[in-house]
């Protein structure tokens, strides 16, 4: 293996092999996007002004392009395939630097250009691909509507077949049609592409989308169009989010993104699916990267802050005290070891799902063919992984702030930047709690099956059983992780509690129980929104379980492919590191369900205190291994 490093970074051996062994089957490639990577206007500086801030992104975007760095992985032509493996690690790239550059270029690239790539035609991808890719023609992905963002299946916008003319008009019915929060809209997009309801002769056929022109040369808008400008924002004030109405704005039939419907040239309609509601389900499939890039740019916003975080504790000395004349290091109190150290624990445990899904989005999008049952895991997943890596990345980015006091409060220091620029990633590509509802109804659906088929056959009985094996779909450490458990489930309560197998059995059994009873009151429950509506809370904390074991399951695995034995010792560490505080923010709940007794749950505060205390030597190698070079944290109060 060929690892170009930076030149400018020095590692300590662990840091190094931590490194390697986080960013596991793909060490190599980001290995050399991070050498490769054009790192001299990484942050932007913190007082511009809107204007400034928007052209400055725009000019970084360039800077980025001419780099060959922002389209890799994109096709660019009707027979150019792409790399998603490349896409997503190129994204990854960005989000070490200024987000608003990452969040223009995924809304360019990912939303404007994916939706042309796979909702689109040959005829789309040869006229449009090139200039989208090296940013000759900025677009617009106009699906949010002011009153339909979540369900954006109501969307009111019509694209209305007229056969007098062949073309198709778009139109913004309502006020509440309004197009809204659409990044590239406020000024830079000369293009969008506009989701809406299609009617052809008088005949509703759903969701749809189609490529509208919206600015002249010069950047007025063309007829028809209203564009707004939604101004300052909480965070990305690089990136011109404003809203779009179209007044009956006419465009030729072809720019209709006609891969899962279209009209033809006598006014008829076809699609390759017939039901309007999984057409629009597979259209949105489609787009799952976006999804996974959000949550993977989170994971790195959140490795930043720490790496900032951590690096400041270790050179801040704070009160003098018996064998400590100049104060003792941040770094070396306890409770400070407490805030940060599981935070970087599960920001290791995120990083190996993250590789997990990404794996499963190169396969599934490597063209080979692939089961329902692949593609709509990986939809799941992803979705899950999205919310609960945004979560923590906003979680995360305000306890680093508050680590560092009012030095963190600091623009220069970069962490409120970073924390008001990830605020929203909890939001777009689908809000958090929207998601994980998807994420439990799923469960739910996949547990109805084969409960129902278990009941076909007669087996009713055997259900908890089988459960283990179907239902708890095992990632790529099952068989490891089957035996760890099999062996602690005969006596849990006698296991140690760095045990790998009891962590894996508690998550499991968090997991098994909840969906259990979940499954139970939905039965009860029967169907209609007051029934599921009762279960809003029940739902959030399985799919949280869920999201929780899959996480540790990918730790578990990652853990196994490191080669270096000291990295893999440090790995163990943090993963029960991870596993137990995990447990102990829900020790309630165990204790509720006479999985954890109260002895045994005070001990787990301690063995967090022990696990901390073994961890603070190794602190800087434990950044290190995060991945972000420490020339690009960017934070003035850090020694060099
Ligand atoms: C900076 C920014 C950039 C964006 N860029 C784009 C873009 O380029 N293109 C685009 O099309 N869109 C874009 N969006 C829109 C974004 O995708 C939406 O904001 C998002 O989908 C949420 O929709 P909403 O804002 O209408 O919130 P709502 O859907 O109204 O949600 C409001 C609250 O209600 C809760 N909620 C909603 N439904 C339920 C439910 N069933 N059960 C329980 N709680 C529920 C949510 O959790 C949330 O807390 C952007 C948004 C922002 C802020």
């Amino acid at each position: 293996m060929t690892l170009l490093m930076s030149p400018t970074e020095q590692l300590t051996t662990l840091g190094a092999d931590l490194r390697r062994a986080l960013d596991g089957e793909f060490a190599e490639v980001r290995a050399n996007a991070r050498a490769a990577f054009p790192s001299q206007h990484l942050h932007r500086d913190p007082t511009q002004d809107l204007a400034t801030a928007r052209s400055w992104v725009l000019n970084r975007l360039a800077e980025l392009a001419e780099a060959g760095v922002l389209a890799s992985g994109v096709p660019t032509n009707a027979t150019d395939p792409g790399d998603p493996q490349a896409a997503v690690i190129a994204f990854e790239m960005l989000a070490h630097g200024d987000l608003s550059a990452t969040i223009k270029s995924g809304v360019q690239l990912g939303l404007f250009g994916g939706a042309v790539v796979n909702l689109g035609t040959a005829w789309h991808h040869d006229t449009y691909l090139a200039d989208i890719t090296s940013l000759k023609l900025l677009g617009c992905y106009a699906m949010t509507e002011i009153g339909h963002g979540s369900d954006v299946f109501g969307l009111e916008t019509t694209i209305t077949y007229v056969p007098e003319t062949d073309e198709f008009e778009v139109h913004s019915q309502t006020e509440d049609a309004t197009k809204a929060y659409i990044g590239n809209a406020a000024s830079h997009g000369t293009m969008a592409v506009v989701f809406g309801q299609l009617q052809v002769r008088g005949r509703s056929y759903g969701v749809h989308a189609i490529l509208v022109p919206l600015r002249d040369p010069h950047g007025l808008d063309l007829p028809g169009i209203i564009t707004g400008d939604h101004g300052g924002k909480g965070g990305l004030l690089g990136v011109d989010n404003g809203t779009i109405r179209f007044e009956r704005v006419r465009v030729p039939r072809r720019m209709l993104l006609d891969r899962y419907g279209g009209v033809d040239e006598r006014g008829r309609y076809s699609s390759p699916i017939d039901n309007p509601n999984r057409r629009f389900f597979t259209m949105l499939a489609t787009l799952v990267r976006g999804r996974i890039c959000v949550g993977a740019g989170a994971g790195i916003a959140a490795r930043r802050g720490l790496s900032i975080a951590t690096r400041y504790a270790l050179q801040r000395r704070l009160f003098p005290a018996s064998g400590h004349p100049d104060g003792v290091l941040l770094a070396d109190y306890l409770i400070h070891q407490r805030r940060l150290l599981p935070l970087i624990a599960r920001s290791y445990a995120l990083g190996f799902a993250q590789n997990e899904v990404t794996a499963t989005l190169v396969r599934v999008q490597s063209g080979e063919p692939v089961s329902d049952e692949e593609q709509r895991q990986l939809e799941t997943r992803a979705a899950g992984l999205k919310a609960i890596t945004t979560r923590f990345a906003n979680d995360a980015l305000q306890e680093c702030r508050e680590a560092c006091g009012g030095a963190g409060y600091l623009a220069e220091n970069q962490l409120v930047g970073l924390r008001a620029d990830v605020d929203i990633f909890a939001t777009f590509e689908g809000d958090n709690t929207v998601l994980l509802q998807q994420v439990a109804k799923a469960l739910l659906a996949d547990y109805a099956k084969i409960w129902g088929e278990l009941d076909t056959i007669g087996m009713v009985q055997a259900a908890a059983r089988v459960f283990g094996d179907t239902v708890l779909e095992r990632t790529s450490a099952s068989v490891a992780v089957e035996r760890l458990i099999a062996t602690a489930s005969r006596q849990p309560e006698r296991a140690t509690l760095d045990d790998r197998g009891w962590q894996a059995w508690m998550f499991t059994e968090r997991e098994r129980h909840s969906m259990e009873s979940l499954a139970r009151r939905a039965r009860k429950a029967g169907k209609g929104f007051d029934a599921l509506n009762q279960l809003g809370d029940h739902l959030l904390f399985v799919a949280k379980a869920h999201l929780e074991r899959i996480t540790l399951e990918a730790f578990i695995a990652g853990i196994d492919a490191c080669p270096d034995a000291e990295a893999k010792q440090e790995l163990e560490r943090l993963c029960s590191l991870f596993a137990l505080s995990s447990i102990s923010a829900d020790r309630a709940w165990f204790g509720e369900h006479g999985k954890l007794s109260a002895p045994r749950s005070k001990a787990i505060g301690a063995q967090l205190n022990a696990l901390c205390a073994r961890l603070r030597p190794d602190s800087l190698a434990l950044v290190e291994g995060l991945g972000i070079p420490a020339p690009w944290l960017g934070a003035a109060f850090l020694d060099d």
